[in-house]
């Protein structure tokens, strides 16, 4: 137990932990597992990472159960979609064994850090693989560093699982139409901030970005994919340059459990006057539901929460997700991974 933390008040942010794991990819090969208590890299000052935004991530999470074990939810996932991002940006793919091994010793080291069960908190994990060596003419990295550090993090919703406002700006793309978007890169968020800063200065929660091609369709919504209950209906935009949501991923299969019909599909602004409920999905809130959508451009403002309360569906699929993690719902899929802590 930790004694210090305050787990219900934690923010989203750093902490340190007792311990992160590297492991270095040099000589055409991955080397050993390094255990360590450095919260510092030692790196070269042009470094390909540095100049160039040779940098992918993941953000996963272990939760506590009432049963006292430590889950962590799907690792496997993540494994695959950093190997699709580091491809992506010609980096070296890290094995998905290597990545989970990483995970679960980290997770097992700092399993005094892991938030417990009922607090609302959990544990953050980010994994981080970096290009290191020099570059000046534009080129991929021949060695690459793979680090993942873990943090408690505070329960998302501290005021309850309240509907917020996000907002349309056509000024902005977060990504461009065969660009990165699909892929978890820094540079995608660097290219984010602008127009986030901007949304939360007119006091919106997020921009629901449109497609960067035509701006008919509705893309992504800010660092969350955007899902939408339309008579009964999941429905949730399917384009080329959306971040891939492994909770949307889960969300979709929860909602077919349920007998809830799925279209991941491109999806009109217009649409917007025809949903019922809508949400920004991922893993850090798993789904914030939203009560209201300005497109700023031209005044219109779409409705979605009548009366400023999270639709009955979005807090059905959000309980039973939050279940899953928790072990109090059956993982029926095999999401979780038990750690083992000795
Ligand atoms: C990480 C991320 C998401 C959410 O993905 P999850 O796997 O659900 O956490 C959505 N959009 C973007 C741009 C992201 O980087």
């Amino acid at each position: 137990m930790n004694e210090e933390l305050d787990w219900a008040n934690l923010a989203f942010g750093y902490l340190p932990a007792d311990y992160n794991v590297r492991c270095t990819f040099k000589d055409g090969k991955w080397g050993e597992i390094e255990v360590s208590q450095s919260e510092r890299i030692d790196m070269h000052i042009a470094a390909s990472s540095l100049h160039y935004g040779q940098e992918v991530f993941e953000g996963l999470k272990a939760f506590k159960g009432k049963d006292g074990k430590i889950r962590v939810f799907r690792l496997e996932e993540n494994a695959a979609r950093i190997q699709a991002s580091a491809r992506g940006i010609l980096m070296e793919p890290i094995p998905t064994e290597l990545f989970a091994e990483m995970v679960k010793k980290v997770v097992a080291l700092n399993a005094r850090f892991v938030p417990p069960y009922g607090s609302g908190a959990s544990l953050y994990i980010r994994p981080l693989e970096i290009g290191m060596s020099p570059r000046i003419g534009v080129q991929p990295s021949s060695e690459y560093l793979f680090i993942v550090m873990v943090m408690p993090v505070g329960p998302y919703f501290k005021e309850g699982f309240k509907p917020t406002n996000i907002c349309i700006m056509r000024e902005y793309d977060r990504v461009a139409p065969r660009g990165t978007g699909r892929f978890k890169v820094g540079g995608n968020y660097a290219a984010s901030l602008v127009a986030g800063e901007h949304a939360h200065e007119l006091g919106y929660s997020a921009v629901l970005y449109l497609d960067p091609k035509e701006k008919k369709y509705l893309d992504e919504c800010g660092p969350a994919n955007f899902i939408a209950i339309k008579d009964g209906k999941y429905i949730t935009p399917a384009s080329d340059s959306i971040l891939p949501s492994i909770t949307n991923k889960s969300l979709q299969q929860i909602a077919r459990d349920m007998g809830i019909e799925v279209e991941a599909r491109h999806i009109p602004v217009e649409e917007l006057a025809e949903i019922q409920e809508a949400a920004a999905v991922g893993t850090a809130a798993v789904a914030s539901p939203v009560a209201e959508i300005h497109d700023l451009d031209n005044g219109v403002k779409y409705i979605v929460s009548k009366d400023g309360k999270p639709g009955p569906v979005v807090t059905a699929l959000y309980n039973k997700l939050r279940g899953i993690q928790l072990g109090d719902e059956p993982d029926t899929h095999g999401w979780n991974t038990i750690i083992e802590v000795e």
